[in-house]
């Protein structure tokens, strides 16, 4: 008996012609693995990881060797002078939310200039939810400037925003639960000319978030100052069980400190104890768990516009995150369809998602995510808000095999009933 006895045979031959068109995206995924995977293991090498690091602390946390290590590697890797990497950042929201905070004082604006911000982000900067402790309540402006029709980021709005008060400038790489398109380096890189062009002095962030070893280059190559982002997405390889990370410019990342801990104490502590070994090898594996991921997600997007759904982006276009969004325009074929994804994953195969209210999101959301580790979006997994166009985000996948079945299971039960 065969996996492909319970698929319909004509949904077979599909696949079959779809592994033929992508093979050559795939191959070149392999070139970006490598080029990842070689800086993140010279990396290890530079600092002389051994064995003793991987132990972790306890109490304080004090001299935690381990911890300064990883955060040094961190900050190499991805382009930065120093990095705060902790288990204590319960989310990647939380490790962005810190930065935004701790950056801006009373008087001082945030500005984002590619769009409305992430929903969670909405309630700490105060434009949605109760308000309490947000930027907004600590009298610090939160303004966005709204993308054009076409999805690219309104230059002459920018710099019509732009003011004397505009402290930092907030640029959000992925998509989000926003039907745009990703921000590429390339065009994250226009976006740090632009602004240092108008406003050399202003601080300018990325909302990192899924966008790690995705190409070959992150913001803080291309000029942005500091980011942050989630260690249950990309840069935890899998591995990681919790935690975020900020890295950048030094003096920024030492003021993000005094947020994420208190003045005074900054990164000096914060105990590690059982978390580092899992941190040092999830990022390590993190350029091919990535890799395989975006692979995945080059199979759903072929796959899926086959059968005549409409996806972002397209299998042949460039990307810069984990994310692959399908269109279903109704909820229940949405709804469907994660379902189906659920049934896919090795975890709580039998568990049955419905869409629900949850903390920092304003619509109701549906997340199908059969993880080994509680939300974790570098796993397979698909979610997003119950409202039009009822637009499912699909991402990760520990394997490429692993995110190859699910589709196509999920294809057959959504689409080919027998
Ligand atoms: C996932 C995500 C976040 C927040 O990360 P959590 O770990 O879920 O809190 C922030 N910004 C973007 C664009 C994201 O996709």
């Amino acid at each position: 008996m065969s996996w492909k006895d319970s698929i319909d045979p004509k949904l077979l031959a599909i696949v079959a012609q779809v592994d033929q068109k992508i093979a050559p995206r795939l191959a070149a995924l392999d070139d970006q693995i490598l080029d990842n995977q070689a800086k993140v293991l010279h990396a290890f090498q530079d600092h002389r990881v051994s064995e003793a690091h991987l132990n972790g602390t306890t109490g304080y946390g004090n001299y935690d060797e381990g911890r300064d290590t990883l955060e040094a590697i961190y900050a190499d890797v991805l382009g930065g002078e120093a990095a705060l990497v902790r288990p204590q950042f319960v989310s990647g929201t939380h490790a962005i939310g810190t930065a935004l905070l701790g950056l801006t004082r009373p008087g001082d604006e945030i500005l984002y200039i590619t769009g409305e911000p992430y929903d969670t982000l909405q309630e700490v900067l105060g434009m949605s939810g109760n308000g309490i402790g947000s930027a907004k309540e600590y009298g610090i402006a939160a303004n966005y400037v709204p993308l054009q029709d076409n999805g690219e980021v309104d230059f002459p709005a920018v710099k019509a925003a732009l003011t004397d008060k505009t402290k930092l400038v907030v640029i959000q790489r992925s998509c989000g639960y926003a039907t745009r398109k990703s921000f590429t380096i390339a065009k994250i890189k226009e976006m740090v000319d632009f602004v240092r062009g108008l406003k050399p002095d202003v601080w300018i962030f990325a909302d990192n978030a899924y966008g790690e070893f995705s190409e070959t280059l992150e913001p803080l190559d291309v000029g942005v100052d500091i980011m942050a982002g989630s260690l249950i997405k990309n840069g935890g390889g899998g591995l990681a069980k919790t935690g975020g990370y900020v890295v950048g410019r030094k003096d920024l990342v030492e003021r993000v400190s005094y947020r994420f801990t208190v003045p005074g104490i900054g990164g000096e502590e914060g105990a590690t104890y059982g978390y580092l070994l899992d941190m040092f090898e999830g990022f390590f594996v993190a350029p091919q768990t990535v890799g395989n991921a975006i692979k995945g997600a080059i199979f759903e997007a072929a796959l899926l516009a086959e059968l005549g759904l409409s996806v972002s982006p397209e299998w042949q276009e460039p990307r810069t995150d984990l994310i692959q969004t399908v269109n279903f325009g109704n909820k229940a074929d949405m709804v469907k369809f994660a379902k189906a994804i659920q049934q896919s994953s090795p975890v709580d195969s039998y568990v049955e998602p419905i869409p629900e209210q949850m903390a920092g999101y304003e619509d109701e959301v549906i997340m199908a995510a059969g993880t080994f580790i509680s939300g974790s979006t570098i796993e397979f997994s698909g979610d997003g808000p119950i409202r039009p166009p009822y637009t499912l985000y699909l991402q990760g996948g520990l394997t490429y095999a692993h995110i190859k079945l699910g589709i196509i299971q999920a294809a057959e039960s959504t689409f080919y009933q027998h």
